[in-house]
Parts: C-alpha cells; sequence; structure tokens
C-alpha cells in the first residue's frame, strides 16, 4: 500500500486495513456561487488527489442547495478550472439532482419522530437557541404529531406558506452542548428559481442535512472539508445514523489554505468584480484559479505549492512570498529568457557600425535549451534605470566615464548624455571595446555591471504590465480588508521588446532578464507583456 503522507491517508488507511471500506470515493463539492480561488486548489488537491492515490474515484459535486446564489455561469467556470489543474472527475452531480430523495427521507424522520414543522421565525429561532454557556428553548411547535407534521411539510411543499412561515426542524437536543445540534432546521420555504429545477420547489434543503444524504447516494466513503464544519460533525453523523445509512460516509476535516496579501472568500472576490475594483473574475491580480491562469501561473505549480504546504489539521496562514518562490522555481526551469526595457533611453556607440549576431543563451538552467541569436547594432535601448547622472556609490551600471557591459555582447563606456530641456536623460552616447565581445573578451577592462538591452531598430513597441497585490500587508495597513486594499496594484509601462517576443507563441512564459517572469500574448495587434511574478520578492520596495 502507498504510503500515508497525512493524518487523512493515516485514517484512509486504517479503513482499508480493518476492512471498514474496500475503494475509496470522495468529492469536490464547490457551490456554485462563484469562482474557484487557490483555496479550492487545495480542497481539490486532497479530494482528487487522495482519491487517485488510492486508486479511488472523486465525484465533482455541486452543492446548488441555495438557488438564489447560484448560476450556470459559475458551474461552467468551475469545471474550466478543475480540468485547468487537470483533475478528472468520475461523476458530475448536483445536490439538486438528489431533490426527491432528500425529500423522501424527511418524510421518514417526520414519521419517526425525528422531525418537525416549526412556525417560529427565524429570528425566534436564534433567539430560541440558547449560547454557548447556556441551554436553547425548546420549541412550542416541538411536540406535533407525525400526521400533522406530516400534512404540513406537504403543504409546505405545495407552495401553501410564504418563505420563512415555517420550516422543517430535526428534533434532536435544544440542550445539547453542542449549538448545531439544537434541533436545526433541515428545510426552508424560499420562492426561488432554481438554476437547474427551475420552479419545482418552493423549498429546500438546508446544506447540514442536504451534504452527508448527498455524499451517501453517491457512495462517498470519506468526505473531506474544511475545519469549520468540524462543529457539524456530529449533524452529518446524526443524519448518517438517523437515516440507516450504510455504510455510513466519515466526514474528515482538515485545515484551509489561507496566504498572506490574498483574500479568499467568494462573496469577498464577488464584490471586487462587480464594484470594478478588478476588470473581471479572471482579473490576473485576483486568487481565483481563472485569475491565477490568466496571470500565466502554471497549474503545475499551482499543484507543486499545494503538495508542499501539505495538509494539516490546525490552521495556519501562508506566505505569498512562499508561494511565489515556488512558482518562480517552476518557471525558472521552464522560461526561456528574453530581453526588454520597461522605461527606454537611447544608447549609442558612436564608434559601432553596422550590425552583427551576438549568441544568447535560451535557458541557462537547460542544457538543451541552446542558444539563439539576437541582432545587436550601434543604436540600442537600455533600461531608464540603468543610467544615472549622479550615481550613488557603489553604482556599477552606466555612468559618465564608467564601463558597463551589455548582456552577451560588449563592454561600453558612457561619455555623454543628452538631456531634454526638463534635465531628462533621453540619448546616451557611448564607446564600445571591440575586443571586449562576451566569449572571447580580451579587453582586460573589468565591468562590474551587466544590463539588457534592445536593437533600437528591430524591437517592438511593448505594453508592459506589472501588478502588486490586490491586498496591503496585515502588519502595517491592518486586519480588516477593507482598509487594505491596494488601490493601485496595476502599473502599465510602454516598453520596448526583442522582436523574438512578438514572434514567440501566445501565453508563453518568459524570464525578461532583469525584470521578472512575463506572459507574452497580442491584444488588438499590440505586445503585452504582463508579469507573471518577480524576479525576486520585490513587494513594498
Ligand atoms: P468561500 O467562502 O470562498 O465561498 P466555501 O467554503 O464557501 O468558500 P465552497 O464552494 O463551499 O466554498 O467550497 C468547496 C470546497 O472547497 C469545500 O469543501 C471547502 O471546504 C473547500 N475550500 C474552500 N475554501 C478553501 C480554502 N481556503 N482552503 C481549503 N479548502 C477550501
Ligand atoms: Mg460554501
Amino acid at each position: 500500500m502507498a504510503e500515508a503522507e497525512n493524518f487523512i491517508q493515516q485514517i484512509i488507511e486504517d479503513d482499508l486495513k480493518s476492512g471498514k471500506v474496500t475503494s475509496i470515493q470522495t468529492r469536490f463539492p464547490p457551490e456554485p456561487n462563484g469562482y474557484l480561488h487557490i483555496g479550492h486548489a487545495k480542497s481539490m488537491f486532497v479530494n482528487f488527489g487522495t482519491a487517485e492515490k488510492y486508486g479511488g474515484k472523486c465525484n465533482l459535486f455541486f452543492d446548488d442547495t441555495n438557488p438564489s446564489k447560484e448560476k450556470t455561469e459559475y458551474v461552467d467556470a468551475i469545471k474550466r478550472d478543475i480540468r485547468f489543474l487537470g483533475y478528472e472527475w468520475a461523476r458530475e452531480c448536483y445536490a439538486s439532482d438528489f431533490f426527491d430523495t432528500i425529500y423522501e427521507y424527511a418524510e421518514k424522520l417526520i414519521l419517526d419522530g425525528k422531525a418537525f414543522v416549526c412556525d417560529l421565525s427565524a429570528e425566534e429561532i436564534k433567539n430560541t437557541r440558547g449560547t454557548l454557556t447556556e441551554p436553547g428553548k425548546e420549541s412550542p411547535y416541538r411536540n406535533r404529531t407525525a400526521e400533522e407534521n406530516l400534512k404540513l411539510f406537504r403543504e409546505m411543499r405545495d407552495g401553501k406558506y410564504a418563505d420563512g412561515e415555517k420550516c422543517l426542524r430535526a428534533k434532536i437536543d435544544m440542550s445539547s452542548p453542542n449549538v448545531n445540534m439544537r434541533d436545526p432546521v433541515i428545510y426552508r420555504i424560499l420562492h426561488a428559481t432554481h438554476h437547474r429545477t427551475g420552479d419545482k420547489w418552493c423549498i429546500y434543503p438546508m446544506y447540514d442535512y442536504a451534504h452527508p444524504i448527498c455524499d451517501y447516494l453517491q457512495g462517498v466513503t470519506h468526505s473531506l472539508c474544511t475545519l469549520e464544519f468540524e462543529d457539524h460533525r456530529p449533524l452529518y453523523d446524526w443524519v448518517g445514523i438517523n437515516l440507516g445509512f450504510s455504510p455510513k460516509p466519515r466526514q474528515i476535516e482538515f485545515a484551509r489554505l489561507n496566504v498572506t496579501n490574498l483574500v479568499m472568500s467568494k462573496r469577498y472576490l464577488k464584490k471586487l468584480v462587480e464594484d470594478g475594483s478588478v476588470h473581471g473574475w479572471d482579473d490576473p491580480r485576483m486568487p481565483t484559479l481563472a485569475g491565477l491562469r490568466n496571470r500565466g501561473i502554471p497549474a503545475e505549480a499551482i499543484k507543486d505549492f499545494c503538495s508542499r504546504i501539505g495538509v494539516a489539521k490546525a490552521n495556519s496562514e501562508c506566505e505569498i512570498s512562499y508561494f511565489e518562490a515556488v512558482v518562480r522555481d517552476y518557471l525558472n526551469v521552464h522560461a526561456p529568457r528574453a530581453m526588454s526595457v520597461l522605461d527606454p533611453i537611447k544608447l549609442t556607440l558612436v564608434n559601432y557600425e553596422g550590425s552583427e549576431e551576438v549568441d544568447f543563451e535560451i535557458n541557462q538552467t537547460d542544457s538543451n535549451a541552446g542558444t539563439r541569436k539576437v541582432r545587436f547594432s550601434g543604436e540600442l535601448y537600455i533600461e531608464r534605470s540603468d543610467f544615472s547622472l549622479d550615481p550613488p556609490p557603489k553604482y556599477y551600471r552606466g555612468k559618465i566615464g564608467g564601463y558597463v557591459r551589455l548582456k552577451n555582447a560588449y563592454i561600453v563606456r558612457c561619455d555623454e548624455a543628452v538631456t531634454d530641456g526638463k534635465g531628462n536623460v533621453v540619448e546616451v552616447k557611448a564607446t564600445y571595446l571591440p575586443d571586449s565581445r562576451s566569449g572571447s573578451d580580451t579587453s582586460g577592462v573589468k565591468a562590474k555591471g551587466v544590463i539588457q538591452w534592445v536593437d533600437a531598430k528591430t524591437c517592438k513597441d511593448a505594453e508592459i504590465r506589472r501588478y502588486e497585490h490586490l491586498l496591503r500587508d496585515a502588519d502595517y495597513a491592518g486586519q480588516d480588508f477593507s482598509e487594505r486594499m491596494n488601490e493601485n496594484s496595476e502599473h502599465i509601462f510602454f516598453g520596448k521588446a526583442e522582436p523574438y517576443l512578438a514572434e514567440a507563441e501566445e501565453g508563453a512564459p518568459f524570464q525578461l532578464m532583469r525584470t521578472g517572469y512575463y506572459k507574452k500574448c497580442t491584444e488588438n495587434g499590440k505586445l503585452v507583456l504582463s508579469e507573471i511574478v518577480s524576479l525576486k520578492d520585490n513587494f513594498n520596495k
């Protein structure tokens, strides 16, 4: 048998060994009320990954018991995102597929004296539920006969009552130390059109009641969910026991993924989309899987991250820089190198004539990647920040009288800077050292700095997009999400890039040397390079 890598796998192995189960069935249970985010990637890693490890199956189960918030658009987006991560579900099902059976089970509970129709309002139910230290108060409707309950429940189903006028509650224990066991509501009246069942139903089961039934009907052996459901497990088990489920699915809880500078709540993400704070659910700054994909983050890196953070029983928060480091590790090996400048200034080599091709290593971490040719000439662009008229100490890039190496080409000495009326440098004139070519440098001159460049004649205009996190650090901006919003998280530059990038495959990742990892795309015929991840952790700098 495979070796257990976490406590969930340990439980599963024990269950297999003891013969309690013979095969493994899990499910990934999103509610189609928004797009999936990176937290869901962890849930998928656990649900799909565990089933896969033990030769079992994982279903895609849509928890659609809340008709007013659910949409087919979200169902489609969720499926796209699961496929993006490369997971394959065994069966696609919906809580709504089981509404008939869920209803019949409710009648069974009524007939067994284990559920009753209650006329208290939601407010009254809340007020009589008690507290952690005080027991709740029994509903005056608790002792209705089974016949009366059945009649009322059927009337609820048939639309005789308005929303909230009545509900069905499980009859458990109003003095249970677990508030979830104090006669929880299991059906509510809601005259709403459901995205799949239309107007067939005007009563809908509550999640805590429907979920164990749906798990059972799918043959789920291990129902893996996040820690906030731990206190609901007694109710999960109560439903299974009182409906006579055999074998009864087993719920196991694990810690949610929390990441600094990321909000992981569909409700909050939806608000960002609706109030226009971002360009959409797939905005590259969003922690949604659609956003991460659009950002250019490879599925492999997301899965690698989930694998590295592991599955634990206690909540914790992961640093965003750790996620970024995992992405960088992946791209370092997989992304070809190229040159670009965000904010170009002209570099003219006064003693250079014509042009030539220099060798450029495609990816120095990959010995099979080889080299390609890059055109070099006497008219180049370099990054504005790579030249200084007033250099600080230890500044080894372009300065008057100083030597700097142009990456994979020659050492140059900057002689003169041409400025505009406002004192901004518009051009640097330099002298190149003909015997300093990379690979055959006999000049004897040491240039400490190496800078990237592009050939002025053949380079392409590029819109270069850089991003900061949507949320500022909690340390100085506080815990409250609304106060942490970074209003200035997208930066656009009109730069220059090698023609190689314009010809590259759409969506391909590159390391733009000394700049970061970027995704290449074309928008309205224009070359766009958008940041996947910076080269180093430069947040807040
Ligand atoms: P949200 O608050 O973002 O809407 P949710 O838990 O309501 O999250 P669901 O669609 O109900 O979202 O989640 C589907 C599954 O994914 C659930 O089993 C849930 O526990 C799990 N999940 C959601 N967020 C995370 C997270 N941050 N880390 C791990 N698992 C998560
Ligand atoms: Mg939910």
